[in-house]
Order: C-alpha cells, then structure tokens, then sequence
C-alpha cells in the first residue's frame, strides 16, 4: 500500500481562450517556498514524481526532471544557428536554466533580465540544480522589466533567448509587436532571437498570430517543438528569428563541428540530429503557419 502523504498540486492548464478543462497534478513530498511577491505567486515544492517544481500564479514553469528539455532548447538551437556568438540575452528564465545552458558555448557575456527579484532568490536557494550558474562571472542578472530593458537598445546581442511565462500578467508586453521590434534593433546584423511559443495543441491561433508578427519584422522565421512532459499538451513550441542565418540552411556537419569546436557535450536532449529534426513539423503544426507568398 502506498502510504505517502496525500498532498498534491494541480495546474488548471489553460488554453488560449482562458479556458480549462484539464488539470495536472502532481503529489507533494514537501512545500519549501510561498511568497506574494510584486508581481506574482511564487511557489516552490518539491515533490515525488518531478523533483522541486516552481510554480508562478499557480503556473508550472520548470521542474528538475523535465526542464532539460527546455532549457537545451531555448538556448542550444539559437546559439548554434549563430556561428560566433559572443553576447547572449535571456530575458525572464528568473530560475537560471537557460542561462546555465548559454555559458556552455565561448560566451564573453550573458545577460538575464527578469522582472522577479523573488523569482531569482527563491531559485538560487531551492533550485540550485536548474540556477547552477548563478556565480559564474559571465552571468549578469538585472532584476528589471524585459520590456523597459530592450528599449532603444542598438545592435548589441547576438543572440536573445526569451523565456518568459505564458502571454499574461507581466508578460504579456513580451509578446507584442512593439516588444519584438526592440529585440530585432538590439541584436546584431546577423543577430538571432528564440521565444517560448506554447504548445500547438492549446495555443493554435497565438503560434500563427506570432508567426506573422515575427515574420513582419524578421526576415527569417522558424517554428521547432519538443517534448516537455509536465506543460500543457506536452509537446511544445519555440519560434526563431533571426536576421540572417537560417536553421533549414545549416548542413548537421557544420552543426556538428560547432559543438565540438565549443567543446559542448553531456546535454540530455539536444543534439546535432534533433535540431535538425525539431523543425520538421507534423502536417497538424504546418497548418497553423501563414501559407508562404
Ligand atoms: N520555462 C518557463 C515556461 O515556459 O513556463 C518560463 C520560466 S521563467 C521562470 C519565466 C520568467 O519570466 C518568470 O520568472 C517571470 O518573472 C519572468 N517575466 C515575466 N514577465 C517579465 C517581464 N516583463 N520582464 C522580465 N521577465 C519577465
């Protein structure tokens, strides 16, 4: 019999009209961290199935058993797609899995930018897994508005990663098409940017309205997915911009020379074979795009 506590947490996932009808649940071992802060309900747990967990306003954002998958993808597939990055972004990713990520390539720099302070401090004291770079003096973290931060910014990043919560609360500015356009200034002339984009299956018509807002402003623009278990639909969604270089475009032997050239190696989900897959769509996801002119 299994005698372990009754505690869980559920997540009303919510699809793109506000609605629900599907819960994930997921049952405690402990509760470590609860705090309103300014912006957000912070919550950390740790729980049996998926390690410790943060969830903001009731909202999974990572665990430690799943957020490999995310992080490796938000990070490794524009950062490889650049081929010299030396000044990388993220903006949100307050619980440091990205940025972990980013400092495996030669980078002289990389900058996170989350609104939360509370969000950083409560993942440098329980998520320490994800947030494992948190001293490493590459990093610099700016607690601030992403949207205040990007603005009037000229060709400074080569690459930005946006790993921001779903299109509500503060992060709502993250996906308007004023807010991409400061990003599309603040990169390089062959910069590139990656964002969360949801999961096909609960977020249709967003992952097409954002295709055709990027594609308004960014010469290039890809959809890739993977499998994320404990986020909505489980299969979800990054899009790419990029002013030059195009992922479609990149032989896997060059893809393959620019890992062993960084000397990055051990990742858990990405590599040289799945990025070149990732943008392979099922008909499904092909459907959503704007048909090309
Ligand atoms: N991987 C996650 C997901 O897709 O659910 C996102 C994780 S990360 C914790 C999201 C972060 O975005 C949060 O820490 C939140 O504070 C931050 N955020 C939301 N709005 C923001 C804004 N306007 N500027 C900077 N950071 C923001």
């Amino acid at each position: 019999m299994d005698e372990r506590v009754e505690h869980w947490i559920s997540e009303n996932q919510l699809f793109e009209n506000g609605l629900s009808d599907i819960k994930l649940s997921l049952r405690v071992k402990k509760h470590l961290y609860s705090k309103r802060s300014d912006y957000q309900q912070v919550e950390i747990f740790d729980t049996w199935g998926y390690g410790r967990v943060l969830q903001l306003d009731g909202v999974m954002q990572t665990t430690e058993k799943d957020e490999f998958v995310y992080h490796e993808m938000i990070t490794h597939v524009p950062l490889l797609t650049h081929p010299a990055p030396k000044k990388h972004l993220v903006i949100g990713g307050g619980d440091g899995g990205a940025s972990r990520e980013a400092l495996k390539h030669p980078l002289d720099i990389s900058y996170l930018v989350d609104i939360d302070e509370d969000v950083v401090s409560s993942s440098k004291q329980y998520l320490s897994k994800i947030g494992s770079e948190f001293e490493n003096p590459r990093l610099k973290v700016n607690c601030t508005d992403g949207i205040q931060f990007m603005r009037d910014r000229k060709k400074e990043f080569d690459v930005i990663s946006v790993d921001s919560t779903d299109p509500i609360g503060p992060a709502v500015g993250l996906f308007s098409k004023e807010f991409y356009q400061d990003v599309f200034n603040a990169l390089t002339d062959d910069g590139i940017m990656a964002c969360q984009s949801e999961s096909p299956f609960y977020y249709p018509n967003f992952i097409h309205d954002l295709h055709i807002k990027l594609g308004e402003i960014f010469p290039v623009v890809r959809l890739y997915t993977a499998v994320i278990p404990t986020y909505p639909g489980a299969y979800w969604s990054w899009t790419l911009a990029s002013k030059k270089h195009d992922p479609l475009d990149l032989p896997l032997a060059e893809l393959q020379q620019r890992m062993a050239r960084r000397k990055i190696n051990g990742l858990k989900w990405f590599s040289p074979e799945i990025y070149k897959s990732s943008f392979i769509l099922p008909p499904f996801v092909q459907q959503l795009l704007p048909k090309k002119k």
